[in-house]
């Protein structure tokens, strides 16, 4: 019997006999830059040892599958660099990142800029003498003593934690780690990278354990590609919404007061509720009916919903007349609540069930980070309670209020969909029918989604949302999640046509995902310059003199009367100074009067981007501007058209 395997590269298919991948791509003389193979959803390197039967697409290094390999190989070469530097080193793990990768070291040292640059230079030594990289098997008792000599606690701690018999370990020369992989053959053919930072981070994440320093670091294959992420980082940094938000006084943190959570100032109220009208509006368009629920609820619940076995660690409790309670971490149980008041024929249904719903959940201090993770959120939540026939039509109706609200914010957005996990609960024929209602879903409206087998949660399949913001970054925002479990564990029903009483299929979705993040998002995504509608400011009058107060006064009445948020900076600084300084509050719109505009009862108009629209009267104006924000135009009306 003929051991073979199959290779297909550039389009042609390979039959051979088995073996080392890179002993094969050898002796069939294939491109030189084939670094790794793609076996249906594993990425293997050439120190892969292939089975009988196998196919395996082949790739190059310049390819995007070749990135964990690069990144792989990079984090062993800082490593490495580091070895050489700090006698001292312990390493921990060290695994790849989106964009890039990160060692967390135990290192006496401290390192800052000036220590990253030398480590930097040590690395590009080492790719320099083009060090093969080799792979082999070790037996587990052997590992241990090996890393136990070279006084590596923390590997030693890994191996035995891990249990298995054997380890897979690679060595590059004088640098030896223990890794699954994958990495390219050398160190000469990685090139391209930078290290950007250090921060601490626990052993293990643990805060009873010793803390490391992670170094951060990026690779890209192309020398255009890094500087394009560079360049990005050094946007986002100029962007963070923890800097530009108490800037334009949208909101604060307190951390010693309530750490992970959000303190909303005035003009961040304005564009939260500005988020919240528009949501009322679509929502009740789209048929859904809003609730209000409590936040505080018996413990009870949350054990019969599940919470307390799988989601304890998260919530908050408290107790009183000797009942504990919990703060709600979700508001589905709480929906729930509703629904069972009532019996429901199948001619009530679907019963589409929305809350802007304040949640609360415990996240280590270590992980708060502004708006993006809060300890509490609101999640613009809904359920919606169907019939399985319903589930297409209701997942149609959820994307397409997805795709509306996305749109207004000139959001790009990525589909994906995950499918039934091994763990599963719930018949096969239930997985089936939502599996591919929800796929009939998507293609009912032509979209493209990609599907992350057996991804889903154990009680449902669901689809994420991928925003793309305009520094070209990706956020997770809306999910659509089945559910089979909670029916079940609640005990819903509804009357069917049959006569005979039957389970309802439960839909979980959010659309901003949580408010507070997607204004952060949003912050970072304008720059702080909000669309006119969200502003929370959207004029100001700017008089010239102080003769003209009065009159700027008199236009911000008139202003209000038409529901347009105005201010009017009536210091006595010069015109350019106060238009500097409304420029820097991203004000959308700045109604410069003077004597001649008393006179002519008009206002010069001066877009935020700098434009001058020149005098005009205000009637027009407020005309305009009004037909901007009720359309909720992405850009200034006087720029579009
Ligand atoms: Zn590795
Ligand atoms: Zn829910």
């Amino acid at each position: 019997m003929s051991h073979l395997i199959k290779l297909i590269f550039n389009g042609k298919e390979y039959e051979v006999s088995s073996g080392v991948l890179k002993n094969v791509v050898k002796e069939l003389g294939m491109n030189s830059k084939i670094v790794g193979g793609k076996i249906e959803n594993k990425i293997v390197d050439l120190f892969y040892e292939s089975n009988d039967g196998e196919q395996i697409e082949l790739f190059t290094i310049d390819s995007p599958q070749a990135m964990e390999l690069y990144r792989h190989t990079m984090a062993h070469i800082m490593a490495q660099a580091i070895q050489r530097l700090y006698k001292d080193a312990k390493f921990a793990i060290g695994p790849t990142i989106e964009n890039g990768f990160y060692y967390d070291i135990d290192l006496p040292e401290k390192i800052n800029e000036d220590e990253l640059m030398r480590i930097e230079k040590e690395m590009r030594k080492i790719i320099e003498e083009d060090i093969p990289l080799e792979h082999f098997v070790m037996k587990s008792e052997e590992a241990i003593r090996f890393f136990e000599e070279k006084g590596q606690p923390y590997k030693v701690e890994l191996i035995k934690d891990l249990g298995t018999d054997t380890m897979s370990i690679y060595r590059q020369g004088d640098f030896t780690d223990l890794c699954r992989g994958p990495h390219v053959p050398s160190t000469g053919l990685v090139k391209n990278f930078k290290l950007l930072s250090v921060s601490g981070a626990y052993w293990r994440g643990d805060e009873r354990n010793k803390m490391l320093q992670r170094i951060y670091g990026t690779a890209f294959y192309r020398r255009e590609d890094l500087d394009a992420y560079l360049k990005m980082l050094e946007e986002a940094e100029k962007r963070d919404h923890r800097k530009i938000g108490p800037q334009l006084d949208l909101f604060s943190l307190h951390p010693d007061v309530a750490p992970g959570m959000i303190f909303f100032h005035p003009k961040g109220a304005v564009v939260r509720r500005e988020l919240e009208k528009f949501w009322r509006e679509e929502h009740i368009k789209a048929g859904y009916v809003e609730v209000i629920t409590p936040m505080v609820m018996n413990e009870n619940l949350w054990r019969r919903s599940g919470h307390w076995d799988h989601y304890r660690d998260n919530m908050y409790f408290t107790e009183k007349e000797g009942q504990a309670y919990a703060i709600k971490p979700m508001n589905c149980p709480g929906h729930i609540m509703i629904y069972k008041t009532s019996s429901h024929s199948y001619r009530d249904l679907p019963l589409r069930m929305c809350e802007l719903g304040t949640v609360h959940r415990y996240e280590r201090s270590g992980v708060v980070h502004g708006l993006f993770r809060a300890r509490a959120f609101t999640q613009d939540d809904a359920h919606i309670f169907c019939t399985q026939e319903q589930i297409e039509s209701e997942i149609v109706g959820v994307i397409k209020l997805i795709d509306k609200t996305y749109k207004l914010f000139g959001f790009p957005y990525k589909v994906e969909l995950s499918t039934k996990p091994d763990d599963a609960m719930g018949s096969d024929e239930i997985w089936e029918v939502s599996t591919s209602a929800l796929k009939s879903a998507l293609e009912h409206l032509g979209m493209e989604y990609q599907v992350n087998e057996g991804d889903g949660a154990f009680y449902g399949p669901k689809i994420d949302f991928h925003v793309r913001d305009s520094i070209g970054r990706t956020w997770q925002c809306a999910t659509i999640q089945l559910d089979f479990l909670m029916p079940e564990r609640f005990d819903l029903n509804y009357t069917g046509s049959d006569n005979v009483e039957h389970k309802p299929v439960m839909i979980h979705r959010v659309i901003y995902g949580s408010l507070e993040r997607f204004i952060g998002i949003l912050i970072e995504h304008y720059a702080g310059a909000f669309p006119t509608w969200i502003a929370p400011v959207q004029t100001i009058v700017l008089p010239i003199s102080e003769k003209h107060v009065k009159y700027a006064q008199k236009i911000k009445k008139q202003f209000e009367d038409f529901g347009i948020r105005t201010e009017v900076d009536g210091r006595s600084q010069k015109i350019s100074y106060k238009i500097r300084e409304a420029q820097l509050k991203k004000i959308p719109y700045m109604l410069i009067v003077g004597s001649r505009e008393m006179e002519a009862n008009s206002i010069a108009v001066r877009i935020r981007s700098g434009k001058d629209l020149g005098s005009m009267k205000t009637h027009e104006f407020i005309e305009r501007i009004s037909e901007e924000i009720k359309n909720r135009y992405q850009k200034s009306i006087f720029e579009v058209k």
